[in-house]
């Protein structure tokens, strides 16, 4: 399981840039946890909410 705070990644990079290296930033913060999960990018802020469902499939496993 995942938890509050953990930060992972998603198959599909967000679509912002991190400055420092110039590459498309995927590394994203679990905000919520719920039926829904809420996860924010921890480059831009944005805020991504998905079902559970999509979440899984959209994670990217190492
Ligand atoms: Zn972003």
């Amino acid at each position: 399981m995942y938890d509050l705070g953990a930060l992972i990644e998603m198959k599909k990079p967000h679509a912002c840039v991190v400055k420092e290296t110039g590459k498309k930033a995927n590394k994203w913060e679990i905000i919520r946890m719920g039926a829904d999960i809420k996860i924010e990018c921890t480059n831009c802020h944005h805020i991504v909410m998905m079902s559970r469902r999509d979440f899984e499939k959209r994670l990217r496993t190492c």
